[in-house]
């Protein structure tokens, strides 16, 4: 362990009482998406302890925030992303509290480390990972065009993941309207609006066949009538479409919208399609940024590292789409959790979780470290970028 590392080591450690309990707060206070008043105003009392100058209602979002701390003269633009939503039901079963943590962790350490450095740090709280997903507002809005990296690490179980791949993903509710008829009476002066939805998901069944396997197309049927003796006037689905790139999500999405016009004719209802979620694009990640990152958390003497399993969609993927990004996972425990459960979630304020959040928060400032120093390596990462983006 070098110089830089063991500093860094001893600046979270002579801050841990106060990120164990944005930790702990966060766990104890778990609140959906857009709801995150109480996370938001710790981060936020946090970072201006830490001497950061804090926005509140960033992008007219209520639970979104930038920190932002400057030194020197110009100099590389850093932002690490922090998320901090919970669960309806299992609180925080996606570890966001750690998430959130995290990122403050590292936001303190580069922070100190800036004295002598020319450059610029952000760190931006974006609500609502799980449902509409504040990145892609920001993204849409320009927040990421000026940021050199963005970075942001995910808990989970076992061991350090790489920054992969997530999915490019559509929220589609599909509406059937039709008549009402009593189902024994008269039922042939009724429209079946629950008949369009079944004939919706027959149809997508079969297209799963001429699907790319990577492909993901699942739903629910939200609305299917109220009585078994009315015919339903109105049936609803709601589905999740997902695709490897945002290009075959706009071939498959036609495809499978076409699946519900076909359904519409079929059973003479009327169709409404609409988006009920914001879409996200696919994550591209910065190999070589990612390989930086890997190099760090190997100088902390982390040795298992492994690629991230494809694990659906996020709005971290509309921020690799502006800038060069990476979104690894740590560790919260050396035993395998599934994502989204209660055990997950208690996992996350365990004493060997601060293992993972440590490893993980040093990482990223010993990445922060090499963008700032060294033009060379951001040039690579740079170029990198732009040939993904004209791919
Ligand atoms: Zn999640
Ligand atoms: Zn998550």
């Amino acid at each position: 362990m070098n110089e830089l590392t063991r500093h860094f080591s001893t600046i979270f450690d002579n801050n841990f009482d106060e990120l164990r309990s944005i930790n702990e707060f966060i766990y104890n206070n778990p609140e959906l998406g857009h709801q995150e008043f109480k996370a938001c105003s710790i981060l936020i009392d946090s970072l201006k302890k830490h001497g950061f100058e804090v926005t509140k209602n960033f992008c007219n979002i209520p639970t979104a925030f930038m920190g932002r701390y400057k030194s020197g003269n110009s100099g590389p633009t850093i932002a690490i992303l922090a998320e901090y939503d919970a669960l309806p039901g299992i609180g925080h079963g996606c570890g966001h509290n750690a998430f959130a943590t995290t990122s403050i962790a590292a936001a303190i350490i580069i922070k100190d480390m800036m004295k002598d450095i020319n450059g610029e740090l952000l760190i931006i709280g974006t609500p609502a990972e799980e449902t509409s997903g504040a990145k892609v507002e920001m993204a849409n809005l320009g927040v990421f065009n000026n940021v050199d990296i963005a970075m942001a690490a995910h808990p989970t179980g076992e061991m350090h993941e790489r920054s992969g791949h997530s999915q490019a993903m559509e929220a589609l509710q599909f509406t059937f309207k039709g008549k009402t008829a009593h189902a024994a009476g008269n039922p042939y002066e009724g429209i079946n609006a629950l008949d369009g939805v079944i004939l919706l998901f027959n149809s997508v069944n079969a297209l799963r066949q001429q699907t790319y396997e990577t492909a993901r197309i699942h739903g629910i049927i939200s609305n299917g009538g109220k009585a078994a003796n009315i015919i339903p006037d109105l049936a609803v689905a709601n589905f999740y479409v997902r695709a490897n790139s945002l290009e075959y999500l706009k071939e498959l999405v036609t495809k499978v919208k076409n699946c519900a016009k076909g359904a519409a004719i079929a059973t003479g209802t009327q169709l409404v399609i609409e988006n009920y979620e914001t879409s996200f694009a696919d994550l591209i990640t910065n190999k070589e940024l990612s390989n930086l990152y890997e190099k760090n958390l190997r100088s902390l003497g982390v040795t298992d590292i492994r690629d991230s399993k494809p694990s659906g969609s996020t709005d971290m993927g509309d921020v690799s789409h502006c800038c060069p990004t990476i979104h690894p996972y740590f560790p919260l425990c050396t035993s395998h959790l599934t994502g989204h459960s209660v055990e997950f979630a208690n996992a996350t304020i365990q004493p060997e979780a601060y293992k993972g959040i440590k490893e993980a928060a040093i990482a990223m400032a010993l990445t922060a470290f090499d963008i700032y120093t060294d033009k060379n390596t951001l040039n690579k990462i740079k170029e990198e970028f732009n040939d993904n983006i004209k791919s």
